[in-house]
């Protein structure tokens, strides 16, 4: 176990919010792997085509001794076990789950990069990161509370 990484959830498909409640269940059980803490929950508007319905949103931090890209197969694999289909871009989903921060990592490569590139753009990120740590410092040197005083809080609510 030595690395904290930190994930975003999300799902706006088949019950989000249980969605959510067993995407944390199959966090804690990762190998290798401690869930931590998960932030509260948000509700946001959906971005992307369409009219889609809400999205349930949050943050969990992880103890884990899984590599980066192990980390991200077996998310992979939990998205895939809730049905979620990869045919639309941004399109609604069961369940989303992306590598926001992995300890001090900065990594892009075709599969992977950390920390996600849109994290500092998307308030239903922001939002449930700062609830975690407040005090996180982005592997560029930007606060994440920085980025959070700079964020639109438009569409997102706590629930
Ligand atoms: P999405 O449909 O937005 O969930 O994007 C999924 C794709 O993003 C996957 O094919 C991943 O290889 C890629 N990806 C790149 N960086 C990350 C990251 N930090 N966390 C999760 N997926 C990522």
């Amino acid at each position: 176990m030595n690395a904290t990484a930190y994930i975003g959830l999300g799902s706006n498909l088949d019950n989000p919010q249980r969605q959510i409640e067993w995407a944390l269940n199959a966090l804690a059980r990762l190998p290798q792997t401690d869930l931590e803490a998960a932030a509260p929950r948000y509700r946001s508007r959906a971005v992307g085509p369409g009219n889609q319905p809400d999205y349930i949103n949050t943050a969990a931090r992880l103890r884990t001794g899984l590599e980066p890209h192990s980390l991200l197969r077996e998310l992979q694999a939990l998205e895939t076990a809730r049905g979620r289909l990869r045919d639309q871009h941004w399109g609604p989903r069961t369940l989303d789950l992306d590598i926001l921060l992995y300890d001090q990592l900065s990594l892009a490569d075709p599969e992977l990069t950390i920390p996600h590139p849109r994290l500092a753009e998307r308030n239903f990120v922001l939002l449930p990161l700062h609830d975690l740590n407040p005090d996180l410092i982005l592997p560029d040197g930007t606060a994440l509370a920085r980025l959070l005083a700079q964020a639109d809080r438009t569409g997102i609510v706590r629930l």
